[in-house]
């Protein structure tokens, strides 16, 4: 007889996810022996002044290659480092690297903030707050070159996370909620947090400006932003359109890859020597505009 659909299904359901099992721990003990040699790097993507063109700060995004598994992308290795709780020894590893570069930039005459992600396991570590204190006294940069990019889901907490937020903020450390509009913040809760800006997600960017409901939201978003008086990041940028009509409804910056992907540090600075326009015949996308 026939199996049908249903049947095929659980005959293979429990043989597949004992196979991702093995996959994550497979995935997890290669993370933790490539931190070990140095395997992980950060790359940096530009974020850009919506008027200006100019480039004012760089998100740090981890890249990983393994001599197995080949690079892989963060999508699929920083879940599998959070479930196993790995994310705080990599994520201390990202925090300390990133200050780390931007005190180079600052030593080198170059006030350029660095972004930083931020788990919610990690945030949540009771030392979390003094790790970043140590850091940034460690290498000498100043509280305002850092910013901690948290999610809205890891913002739920209550009085000990506006307790966490103060103290940051209090060391000049700049804080912003990325992938906004995914979660279910609280409009109150928000309000009462030291914020500095907003980061509107890709998801609502990728449609601009033809899809009516996400160019509402977007719309909705950067006006909250300016009534809670926060600055406004669209990220996934890709295209002329796109940006235009962000910066036509007040948004302050951009990060997508019309100006740039995740760089590596000698990319991305040669990019700030050499903007787009000055790099060759071909058309590139206007970033300074002159109003
Ligand atoms: P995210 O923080 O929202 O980062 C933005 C993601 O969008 C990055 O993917 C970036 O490369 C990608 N992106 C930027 N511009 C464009 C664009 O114009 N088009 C498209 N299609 N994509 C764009 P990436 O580097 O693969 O990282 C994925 C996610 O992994 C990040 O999302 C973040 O949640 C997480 N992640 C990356 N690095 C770290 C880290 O150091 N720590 C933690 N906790 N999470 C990290
Ligand atoms: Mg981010
Ligand atoms: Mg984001
Ligand atoms: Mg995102």
């Amino acid at each position: 007889a026939k199996l049908s659909g249903r049947e095929c299904y659980r005959l293979h359901q429990p043989e597949d996810g004992a196979g991702d099992r093995r996959h994550q721990m497979r995935m997890d003990h290669a993370m933790r022996q490539g931190l070990a040699q140095q395997r992980f790097r950060l790359h940096y993507q530009p974020q850009v002044d919506l008027v200006s063109g100019r480039i004012v700060g760089a998100e740090a995004l981890l890249r990983w290659r393994d001599p197995e598994l080949g690079e892989v992308s963060p999508a699929q290795f920083i879940p599998v480092a959070e479930a196993s709780g790995f994310i705080i020894a990599l994520g201390d590893w990202v925090l300390r690297q990133a200050v780390w570069q931007a005190a180079q930039w600052q030593q080198r005459g170059l006030q350029m903030p660095v972004s930083v992600n931020v788990s919610a396991l990690q945030f949540q570590q009771a030392e979390f707050v003094q790790r970043v204190a140590d850091t940034l006294a460690e290498h000498g940069l100043a509280g305002e070159l850092l910013e901690l990019e948290l999610t809205e889901s890891l913002l739920q907490d209550g009085d000990e996370t506006l307790g966490r937020l103060a103290q940051l903020s209090a060391m000049g450390v700049r804080l912003a909620i990325d992938d906004f509009g995914t979660g279910y913040s609280s409009l109150s809760y928000l309000k009462r947090m030291p914020l500095r800006r907003l980061k509107i997600d890709r998801s609502f960017v990728r449609a601009l400006p033809q899809d009516e409901s996400d160019a509402a939201i977007v719309r909705a978003i950067v006006q909250l932003a300016r009534t809670m008086e926060l600055t406004v990041i669209a990220e996934g940028v890709e295209n002329e359109v796109q940006r235009r009509f962000l910066q036509d409804i007040g948004c302050d910056e951009f990060q997508g890859f019309l100006c740039a992907p995740a760089l590596d540090v000698p990319s991305f600075e040669q990019r700030l020597v050499n903007p787009p326009e000055a790099t060759g015949p071909a058309p590139r996308p206007r970033l300074t505009l002159v109003r």
